[in-house]
């Protein structure tokens, strides 16, 4: 009965919501490792991290990605304020970022390079990589129009594969959407063709013959899929500027040595893309392969009400990135040292000294807290993964000593007088 009870107490706790993942140590010190290794790549390429809101007014986002993408469709978490406002929790950051540099007056006859970190969130179906709250880093580059920057975006991603370990897992897909004039004639052509089998395509499809036709390259749906192969393709299209700005970068590419695959497929999920569009891809994550995707947004800030201003991005999902390196440990912080005592006294003592040495060696150290007994204690400083630990029994504290144990190599410990205390651990870490 009791049995009984508490399975049902189990059951009605309350859960994460599904989609939305926890963060524990090890994943959140890969996430931080990501993070770490980005933010010193991006400050070398001089990209400053500027901060964006999680909420945004929804029109945002309807209107820079596109109503009838399937982010804007189907995946935003939208709902109205207690003022009936309309807001949506940012689904990517570029639609903020463009609202950011137009609202500060940041982008007319100014070249930015900004990076942003944090989570987005789509209502997309969860599986192994696909979350409804993800993490992203952002970089853009706003008020350049020449194809040096969409190639140093490229270079610098590729240095953070190679920083990570992973760049032997990764390549590069790369093609060019032209201009609006292109894809719209493109559609055109899409649409002609497509026009005799409308029958045969999917609803979702069927529904982008009118809304948006070049979503229909996005289906997954295998007849849809079967009837693509035919199609005119968009390279057929490409103006001639788009054309010289694509090669322009692929000759750079070339003499960078940076290795990349032309693929006409790739389109990318959102609206605003023109020219360069590219993505880095695994095998090593089934569906969800695609690392990092991004490309020239040089309609957006316009659309936004500012002045015509060229600009290029990127994002790239830390979950994914960190299921890259899964099996590898990654070196979270350890404390350097961790003290364990017994009796009030020698606690609070421990402490004190504690803080001392935080503040004048800055070194980490772990205070044990609660009673127990000092055997436990020390197996407790064992698994800590410190390289010391401080000993303060009632034997130190009557002598005014303190007893150091090294935790790593041959264990031994030495008794040294209070005083001399910050002088030893300073001479043991030099
Ligand atoms: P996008 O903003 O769609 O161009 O996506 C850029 C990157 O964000 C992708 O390459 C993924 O690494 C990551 N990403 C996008 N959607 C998700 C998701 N639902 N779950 C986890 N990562 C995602």
């Amino acid at each position: 009965m009791i049995h009984l009870l508490s399975l049902k107490l189990v059951s009605n706790s309350i859960k994460a919501v599904r989609g939305m993942q926890d963060l524990l140590p090890d994943k959140k010190a890969r996430f931080r490792y990501i993070e770490d290794e980005a933010r010193a790549i991006l400050a070398s390429y001089g990209f400053q991290e500027v901060g964006l809101p999680i909420l945004e007014s929804t029109s945002l986002f309807s209107r820079l990605v596109g109503g009838t993408t399937d982010i804007v469709e189907k995946e935003m978490y939208t709902f109205n304020d207690r003022n009936e406002d309309s807001l949506t929790m940012r689904p990517e950051g570029t639609a903020g970022l463009v609202r950011l540099v137009n609202e500060h007056g940041l982008a007319f006859n100014q070249t930015q390079k900004y990076w942003y970190t944090g989570p987005m969130f789509r209502y997309e179906r969860p599986q192994k990589g696909r979350y409804r709250q993800f993490d992203q880093i952002g970089v853009e580059c706003i008020g350049l129009a020449g194809p040096d920057v969409d190639a140093e975006l490229l270079l610098l991603s590729a240095r953070l594969w190679d920083q990570l370990g992973i760049a032997s897992q990764v390549s590069l897909e790369l093609n060019t959407v032209g201009n609006a004039e292109s894809r719209q004639a493109f559609c055109a052509g899409l649409v002609a063709y497509l026009t005799p089998h409308f029958d045969d395509l999917d609803a979702d499809s069927q529904r982008r013959m009118t809304t948006n036709p070049m979503r229909i390259l996005d289906t997954k749906v295998p007849k849809t899929r079967e009837l693509l192969v035919d199609a005119p393709a968009l390279a057929d299209y490409i103006d001639d500027e788009s054309r010289q700005h694509f090669d322009g970068l692929c000759a750079i590419l070339d003499a960078a040595g940076l290795a990349y695959e032309v693929n006409p497929q790739i389109v990318r999920g959102l609206d605003y893309y023109n020219r360069t569009v590219f993505e880095w891809v695994t095998t090593e994550l089934g569906a969800q392969g695609t690392l990092c995707g991004g490309g020239r947004y040089d309609g957006l800030v316009e659309q936004l009400g500012g002045k015509p201003t060229p600009c290029v991005g990127f994002a790239l999902g830390l979950d994914r990135l960190a299921l890259m390196f899964e099996d590898q440990p990654v070196s979270s912080k350890i404390v350097d040292i961790y003290g364990v005592s017994v009796g009030d006294v020698a606690r609070t003592k421990l402490m004190v000294l504690a803080e001392a040495v935080r503040s004048n060696l800055g070194l980490a150290v772990e205070v044990h807290h609660g009673a127990g007994k000092l055997k436990a204690q020390m197996k407790k400083a064992d698994g800590s993964g410190a390289q010391l630990a401080l000993i303060l029994g009632e034997d130190e504290i009557n002598q005014r000593e303190i007893t150091v144990k090294a935790l790593r190599g041959d264990g031994g410990q030495v008794r040294i007088p209070e005083g001399e205390a910050l002088a030893y651990l300073q001479s043991q870490f030099a």
